[in-house]
């Protein structure tokens, strides 16, 4: 290759991150995706992963998307507005609009992508967005890149959240709230209804990242919004079908006007190809089994208050989802213990600085985890923690 040294800056870049211990690598999974897996040759009961219902491996998953393939094709070759749009896409947004009860939704090719496009058609530079401190990239980086005034108010602290509205509401055209219902390195939910009251009382909009609420909260796996009893409150509700929904993409859900106008608007769904059609089908059929097998989810939240209960010993962080986290004193504590975990044939990743502000392992509950992993969970926790 030529040589040309513009792109030298990279190796040292490289190397910072190297030295300050945050350089990531992929790893490999070569099976289907399941509450066991095999990671580079191990198998490793999975405390890792996000397919909440276990979906991501099904048969009917798996069939709905061969089919669709069949019939489809494999891409759907343009944007949803020229060539891209396919029937699977109106019955998918169609299913969603059931599900969450609202009058219309609009699938993205990523949740990441939902984010971006949805902040961005929403407000400008002459506008206001309030954040959770403990947002996900995705709005942190939608809301950059709207060009709005970002103001961060401390987790979940409404208190705070009123104090910046008083304060600063009225210098701008809009305000836009922002949150994620469950937050994702924490395992919490959003105080939802007394957000929508201050929305109310402030006119400004909500939109709120049910990626992890999707399939799990409520009781019909609606999420956070319908948990709360506010699906009938005018917001804005996103969410993502690679999680609870075992496919790939992302949605939003709200008024009949709200979607028209992000189809004229929203830069990320305008200028990209549709959704391809078996991502379509699979996450059309998660929906289905959503409705039709609510014992999934009855089991993932047993799962959840029995761990609860057996880890209430140890520092575990306020959560009210499937995601339990274990507070730890130091990145090298997380990381040891994970190894640890690994070694005793458990999968439980290490998060820490900069992704979250202190270190902590992050357990993952999936509705088809067993008793005995369960079981097995507990007692290397114990002994390695105690160790
Ligand atoms: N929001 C949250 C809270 C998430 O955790 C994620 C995925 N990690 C996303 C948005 C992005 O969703 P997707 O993976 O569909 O891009």
């Amino acid at each position: 290759m030529a040589e040309n040294r513009a792109y030298d800056w990279i190796d040292k870049s490289l190397a910072t991150i190297e030295k300050a211990g945050w350089h990531r690598q992929v790893k490999q999974i070569n099976d289907r995706p399941g509450a066991v897996i095999e990671l580079e040759g191990q198998s490793l009961i999975n405390f890792a992963s996000n397919d909440y219902l276990g979906l991501a491996g099904d048969e009917r998953l798996i069939r709905a998307a061969t089919e669709a393939i069949q019939q489809y094709g494999t891409g759907t070759t343009g944007s949803r507005l020229l060539s891209g749009h396919r029937q699977l896409h109106q019955n998918l947004e169609s299913a969603i609009a059931q599900l969450k009860q609202t009058e219309d939704a609009l699938v993205f090719s990523s949740g990441y992508l939902a984010n971006i496009g949805t902040i961005t058609a929403l407000v400008g530079t002459r506008d206001l967005i309030l954040a959770d401190q403990y947002n996900h990239s995705s709005l942190k980086n939608g809301a950059t890149i709207a060009g709005a005034t970002i103001i961060n108010y401390n987790h979940c602290d409404l208190e705070h959240l009123e104090e910046n509205l008083q304060a600063y509401r009225s210098s701008y055209r809009r305000c836009l709230i922002v949150t994620d219902t469950v937050f994702s390195m924490d395992g919490d939910i959003c105080p939802l209804p007394k957000i929508l009251d201050l929305a109310e009382s402030y006119e400004a909009m909500v939109l709120v990242d049910e990626a992890h609420g999707t399939g799990v909260m409520g009781k019909r796996g609606a999420g956070c919004v319908e948990y709360y009893g506010c699906s009938d409150r005018a917001l804005i509700q996103m969410g993502t079908l690679s999680k609870a929904l075992g496919s790939l993409g992302g949605y939003i859900a709200g008024s009949a006007k709200l979607i028209d106008f992000l189809r004229n608007r929203a830069p990320s769904w305008i200028y990209t190809t549709g959704l391809s059609p078996a991502d379509t089908a699979a996450a059309l059929e998660a929906i289905h089994i959503i409705h039709k097998e609510p014992e999934r989810r009855q089991q993932l939240w047993e799962s959840i208050i029995n761990l609860k209960q057996n880890l209430a010993h140890l520092p575990l962080l306020p959560s009210e989802s499937p995601i339990l986290c274990l507070k730890l004193n130091n990145p090298q504590q997380a990381v040891q213990l994970s190894a640890d975990l690994q070694n005793n044939g458990i999968y439980v990743p290490a998060i820490r600085p900069p992704t979250v502000p202190f270190s902590r392992l992050r357990i993952s509950l999936m509705a088809t985890h067993q008793p005995q992993h369960l079981q097995k969970l507990l007692e290397v926790i114990n002994s390695e923690f105690f160790s």
